[in-house]
């Protein structure tokens, strides 16, 4: 009997009901925008905010609202111009070479190894093309941050982290988007914390925060926030800082703060989950697993698999017999973007040189997300269809 997985890939966990119930009580109350606040009140935003700041480890936090207006946001506050080149990766999606043509800015695209990760050689080559680095963190997949920090902090390269992937990843133990000056996070439905949209900013720096906030849309209001730089700080900025509103509210941020709380208990199932796919499909002829580095503390929230130097058409046979057997994977070789997936070189404002070597492993990565919907015995299965289908695809291919 062929067997056929039921589950939903795109079926997230419901809301906590602490987050419900608190949403409920901000509905009762009228109150919904972050500087609304009633005597003596924080605030959902703010709250929030402190929390998010203190769980990094980041001195200020902002809460925004998508994490593509994060990074636009960051970048703005680091004074990148129209007309600036600022460098990204070429494996990525489309919200990050997105954000930089949003300020007007050009993407010069960084090429990806078979590790999946940013190519520090093709990086240390370009990086005097530009003052800034908006990186990817690319499902998870965490590159050697301290080899990558060397090489931008040799070259004066300020670096932006797109932590959509990584909230509560950590590389050496320092937890992603604490390596850059400045920190972006998603928490938008399929991200690791879920307020339907949603974002955050962490940084050290008082200066880019003010920049932020007043960016971000406060108004003279910013006292009002959850971590708030030095006033003479604001004095300095806040006429020179355009108001470009992307606040949270509080009904986002009431449903997020309870998820804050268990995000490192929600990290730990989606590796487990990951791991149980992982060693089913560990030796399977003709597909590549992607190790996680060492150093890294991923979360398994998706998972990736190379078809390296596969005929495009026998990938999309894989597809195709996954799907048909429930099994939904996604392809980076696609000649056009579909869905959620698209390539560096998908984007017609965004000229590029080609990039052979990265092409090649585009061309092979097959990418599956993994809500925590699925039980272990689920990703069990998953990983049973996937290698019954891979192998029968592999054995026609040599015949
Ligand atoms: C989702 C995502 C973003 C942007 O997040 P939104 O909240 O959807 O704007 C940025 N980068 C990557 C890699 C993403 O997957």
């Amino acid at each position: 009997m062929t067997e056929v997985f039921k589950g939903s890939f795109t079926q997230q966990e419901p809301i906590p009901e602490e987050g419900i119930a608190a949403a409920m009580e901000v509905l009762r109350s009228g109150r919904l925008h972050r500087y609304n606040l009633g005597p003596g009140e924080a605030g959902e935003v703010a709250l929030l905010e402190r929390e998010f700041a203190e769980y990094t480890g980041a001195r200020h936090a902002l809460a925004v609202t998508s994490g593509g207006y994060a990074l636009a946001c960051a970048l703005r506050a680091l004074g990148v111009r129209p007309g600036d080149r600022v460098l990204t990766n070429a494996f990525t999606l489309a919200p990050v070479p997105g954000a930089i043509a949003s300020v007007g800015a050009q993407p010069v695209f960084i090429g990806v190894n078979e590790a999946l990760t940013i190519d520090l050689d093709d990086l240390a080559a370009k990086a005097d093309q530009a003052q800034v680095l908006m990186l990817s963190h690319m499902r998870g997949h965490l590159v050697d941050m301290d080899a990558l920090m060397a090489i931008c902090d040799a070259a004066g390269v300020q670096v932006i982290e797109d932590c959509a992937h990584t909230m509560g990843a950590a590389w050496r133990g320092i937890p992603s988007g604490r390596w850059g000056k400045v920190g972006c996070y998603s928490t938008q439905t399929y991200k690791h914390m879920n307020s339907g949209e949603g974002g955050f900013l962490v940084t050290d720096d008082d200066a880019v925060m003010a920049r932020a906030v007043i960016l971000s849309g406060s108004y003279m209001l910013y006292a009002r926030h959850g971590t708030v730089p030095p006033e003479e700080v604001f004095e300095a900025v806040k006429y020179h800082t355009p108001n470009v509103s992307g606040r949270m509210d509080h009904l986002r941020a009431a449903i997020l703060r309870p998820q804050l709380r268990v995000l490192d208990a929600q990290c730990e199932k989606w590796t487990a989950r990951y791991r149980v796919v992982e060693e089913g499909l560990r030796g399977t002829p003709g597909l590549r697993l992607v190790e996680r580095a060492e150093a890294g503390r991923f979360v398994g929230s998706s998972i990736q698999f190379l078809l390296l130097d596969w005929e495009g058409g026998a990938v999309e046979e894989v597809l195709r017999r996954c799907a048909a057997r429930g099994v939904e994977l996604k392809w980076f070789g696609g000649a056009e973007p579909a869905g959620f997936t698209s390539r560096y070189d998908s984007w017609r404002y965004a000229p590029a040189a080609p990039m052979p070597a990265t092409d090649r492993i585009l061309r092979g990565i097959v990418d599956m997300r993994l809500p925590l919907t699925f039980s272990l015995e689920d990703c069990a299965q998953i990983a049973r269809i996937i290698r019954a289908e891979v192998g029968a695809v592999w054995q026609a291919r040599a015949a």
